[in-house]
């Protein structure tokens, strides 16, 4: 988006804040770090300008993230559509990746926002606010309050930096700009405590994700040429760990930091049978993106998910078969 567009995106944005009283803020199922934080950052910033605000979330929030400040006042939804007049969706894709029952909840909302950083979103909202050149939602919506001049309370503050550390990976992802780096000094600045948010980030799990690791190093598996290395969750390890859909977050990482690996993959069998996919591409040639497209799902060009048809070792063969095309041709 250049800056005249969102220029007037924001002024679009403004003014739906002010003509409202009262606001749902949603995010994806299965929050992340950055869909968490950007419902909190948004949400906290509009209660101290004095909006109702109701913060629902599909899923709840998960445990990893439950030390965020405010993270509490997040709901699941309830079952009865709730007095808001404007609906925002932060971080996320598509529609129905908010879910079913948060989509009953925003069922009075007479105007919708729509605010994120994939490149897939098809911009679902009466104002749209996508950039997909931002690392994390969470810094589109620091950038969108800085500009409206709204407050930002603790909740906000804590909430952006945890938005945006846990989309970069720890700000070192290459979507990381200057900005975002000048966003985190200006938060610090304004009181953020950085060793305590990243040792509650990042250094606070649970010891059966430990647990999750040595199974899942148990089906590590790699191509001939080792460029494509993958790993299995079967739905019967979920139940036998006690494992929270959290517990497995970030872990591609360990097999995408594997030396000569183009892209990593991470097969999830959920309850009900169905496939979660989850993709990370280390090679700009391979956009697995376009990859979960051709499947239904979407994401980044580097970071992508699928939710398919099982059974498991169809959905492996269909997804690494494309995605060993997608590789040859270096598209
Ligand atoms: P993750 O692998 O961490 O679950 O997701 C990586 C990226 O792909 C995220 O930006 C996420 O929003 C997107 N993504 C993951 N699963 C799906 C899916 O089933 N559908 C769509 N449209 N996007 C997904
Ligand atoms: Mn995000």
């Amino acid at each position: 988006m250049n800056m005249e567009k969102t220029a007037e995106v924001y002024s679009e944005i403004a003014k739906v804040i002010a003509a409202h009283e009262s606001f749902i803020i949603m995010s994806h199922v299965r929050p992340d770090g950055d869909a968490i934080g950007s419902q909190l950052a948004l949400g906290f910033s509009l209660k101290a300008m004095g909006k109702t605000v109701y913060l629902v979330n599909e899923d709840g929030v998960p445990e990893s993230l439950e030390f965020m400040k405010g993270s509490e006042v997040v709901t699941q939804p309830p079952s009865e559509p709730v007095d808001a007049d404007v609906a925002i969706a932060v971080d996320t894709a598509t529609k129905p990746r908010l879910g079913e029952n948060s989509l009953v909840a925003a069922g009075k909302a007479k105007v919708w926002i729509n605010i994120d950083h994939h490149i897939s979103n098809p911009c679902y909202g009466d104002v749209n606010l996508i950039d997909g050149t931002k690392p994390a939602t969470g810094q589109i919506l620091y950038e969108l309050i800085k500009a409206l001049e709204m407050p930002i309370p603790e909740e906000t503050r804590d909430a952006i930096y945890v938005a945006v550390s846990t989309d970069t990976g720890s700000f070192q992802y290459g979507s990381t700009t200057a900005e975002t780096y000048e966003m985190g000094a200006d938060l610090i600045r304004q009181g953020l405590d950085v060793g305590k948010i990243n040792a509650d980030t990042y250094d606070n799990h649970p010891y059966r994700r430990l647990e999750l690791m040595r199974a899942l190093l148990n089906t590590l598996d790699i191509s001939a040429d080792g460029q494509l290395a993958h790993w299995e969750l079967l739905h019967q390890t979920q139940v036998d760990l006690k494992l929270q859909p959290d517990d497995s977050e970030g872990l591609i990482d360990l097999i995408r930091g594997v030396r000569g690996v183009r892209v990593a993959v991470f097969f999830e069998e959920l309850d009900g049978g169905k496939i979660r996919v989850s993709m990370r591409s280390k090679d700009k040639g391979v956009n697995v993106c376009e990859v979960a497209l051709q499947f239904g799902g979407g994401g980044h060009a580097l970071a992508a998910g699928i939710r398919m048809p099982g059974p498991m070792v169809e959905a492996k063969a269909k997804v690494l078969a494309a995605l060993g095309e997608s590789m040859a041709g270096g598209n």
